[in-house]
């Protein structure tokens, strides 16, 4: 009986053996598991304090206050997740303007919110960004981002991360005939004001 167990055992084992030599099978990957639909595809690069600044900061140093800085910081942070949002390079024409620099800039108000670095204008002749902005003013509204009415802005848009007086998401900016009456329509939903 014995030697019976060990010639079952020496069998047994004699057959395991080269079992374990094998190599383990490779691991099964899943198609569904694989989450080749949901990589982000490379966005733009993060727009930097410097493409508000455009050296600005130096050139106009007296100018440049702890207050515009932390409102530049402010505006950069809303603009990188719009432009993450739109998923293309945000073109910046102009962010801070210094006073001298504000009132060299045709059209451009008195008061203008680019002069506390609150406000951004996108080069925007084809209206594409315009027409996105307009097409998801919930987020405009959950953002915090207001814009001048297009019909102002030929071949860009304004956008500002205060409200306007009027409290409009999109607000006439000047007492002057617009330059671009046929632009845009005029009207959008006011729930987003
Ligand atoms: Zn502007």
């Amino acid at each position: 009986m014995e030697i019976f167990l060990k010639l079952l055992k020496w069998v047994f084992s004699s057959k395991q053996a080269p079992a374990a030599q094998e190599s383990p099978p490779p691991p099964v990957v899943q198609p569904e598991l694989v989450p080749a639909a949901e990589t982000p595809k490379p966005g733009p690069a993060p727009l930097t304090r410097a493409d508000l600044l455009k050296g600005r900061d130096k050139q106009y140093a007296a100018d440049f206050t702890q207050e515009i800085s932390d409102n530049l910081d402010k505006l950069l942070i809303i603009l990188n997740k719009l432009q993450a949002a739109y998923g293309k390079r945000l073109p910046i024409s102009s962010g801070w303007r210094p006073p001298a620099v504000n009132e060299a800039t045709s059209n451009a108000a008195k008061k203008s919110n680019h002069l506390k670095g609150l406000a951004v204008d996108i080069a925007d002749a084809d209206g594409d960004f315009m027409r996105w902005c307009l097409s998801n003013l919930e987020l405009m509204k959950e953002l915090g981002v207001w814009f001048e009415d297009f019909r102002w802005t030929p071949t860009w848009t304004h956008c500002q991360i205060v409200p306007p007086g009027s409290g409009r998401r999109v607000y006439v900016p000047s007492t002057a005939p617009a330059p671009a009456p046929t632009r845009w329509a005029g009207t959008y939903d006011q729930k987003f004001d």
